[in-house]
């Protein structure tokens, strides 16, 4: 297996990164795009970013918003024109309570477009997760609880669901087809001593791989690392063991919990990676990123609701340098160690390339 969160991926599009910078006039299409096709979800997980009060991302979130069928069909008939290489469904809410992700799917299945979602799994079964075992890339399935009980009181429901979705992961296994498996531990401190059995739980059931998450409790770095300061020491020595125990060639796992100090503070002005993955709304709205969903006054791109993504996207270039990420984005950031080696491959002073 190769790596797979590797933030150098994106040098492999070359075309892409050498089409970044504000003197260039040229745009090009993201290279994946994130959609997120309902802000409805069956579970309520007490830490939820987009729901919770004191996190910019979702602040101006509405529940009840969801793509319309037709306005899904032709972002993805635009996706497929744009020559767009990947899709990923993410919430928002879960992807799979949205009534029209079988089409969404089916639509792409017939193209070159590779999709992906995440999801809590709770609705992974029948055509649905058929076609997901056949033809997606990658699924990624959150967990927190480490059994019924802790399962339902992380995320406000019944009884009996923590064990519906391990059933639904070992189905999902049976099916066949391609698609690689992933699970994430969103890690806080009620379940950090629990980690190393999530982990070995996880690959029982049947997962590719587990990456190891933290839970997001503050815009800013250093009060994240304060709550998590307590708990750093044991989740690392938990995540080695696992790696020592469990990693072999068709299992992996992914450390993303140690990497907390490298997501929060930007020293740049603008950001390479609103145009290689910007999201797509439940309202209908073009954000700069995951981390800035929902965020109208300084995550918006523009909207799709009276027209055309590929008319929007190639319609103002501007709007992709009014974000500057070290006055607006100084809270969590998934692209900002791919942002700095980016800009460091633009800036490099082109008269010196020779003296490698
Ligand atoms: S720097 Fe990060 S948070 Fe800011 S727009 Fe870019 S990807 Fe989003």
């Amino acid at each position: 297996m190769g790596l797979l969160y590797s933030k150098m991926k994106i040098f492999h599009f070359t075309d892409k990164i050498d089409s970044l910078a504000p003197d260039v006039d040229k745009i090009l299409p993201p290279v994946q795009i994130r959609i997120k096709p309902t802000n409805h979800c069956g579970h309520n997980c007490y830490y939820c970013a987009y729901r919770a009060e004191n996190l910019q991302l979702g602040k101006d979130m509405n529940q009840a918003d969801s793509i319309p069928k037709d306005k899904m069909l032709e972002l993805i008939d635009d996706i497929i024109d744009m020559d767009i290489k990947g899709v990923t469904f993410s919430g928002g809410g879960d992807p799979f309570c949205y009534p029209y992700l079988l089409d969404a799917v089916k639509k792409l299945s017939n193209s070159p477009v590779k999709f992906a979602s995440l999801t809590n799994g709770a609705n992974l079964t029948g055509e649905l997760a058929e076609v997901f075992a056949a033809k997606a890339t990658w699924l990624r399935i959150s967990i927190d609880g480490w059994d019924d009980e802790s399962y339902s009181e992380y995320r406000g429901v019944r009884h009996g669901e923590f064990t519906k979705v391990m059933n639904n992961i070992r189905m999902f296994k049976k099916h066949s087809g391609r698609c690689f498996l992933g699970a994430v531990i969103v890690v806080d401190k009620k379940n950090a001593s629990h980690v190393y059995e999530s982990i070995g739980r996880l690959k029982d059931a049947g997962v590719d791989s587990v990456k190891v998450s933290p839970c997001i409790v503050s815009n800013i770095g250093v009060e994240n690392n304060l709550y998590h300061w307590e708990i750093f020491k044991s989740v690392k020595e938990q995540t080695i063991r696992a790696c020592n125990d469990f990693v072999d060639e068709a299992f992996e796992i992914f450390d993303s919990y140690h990497e907390l100090d490298n997501k929060f503070d930007k020293d740049y002005s603008w950001c390479p990676y609103l145009q290689i993955v910007p999201v797509i709304g439940a309202d209908l709205n073009v954000y700069t990123c995951h981390d800035k969903a929902y965020n109208l006054e300084d995550g918006l791109i523009g909207s799709v609701k009276d027209m055309r993504f590929k008319e929007l996207w190639f319609s103002d270039k501007w709007s992709f340098f009014r974000v500057n990420p070290s006055v607006h984005c100084n809270h969590h950031c998934v692209s900002n160690a791919a942002n700095r080696l980016i800009l460091e491959y633009i800036n490099v002073d082109k008269g010196h390339l020779e003296f490698v």
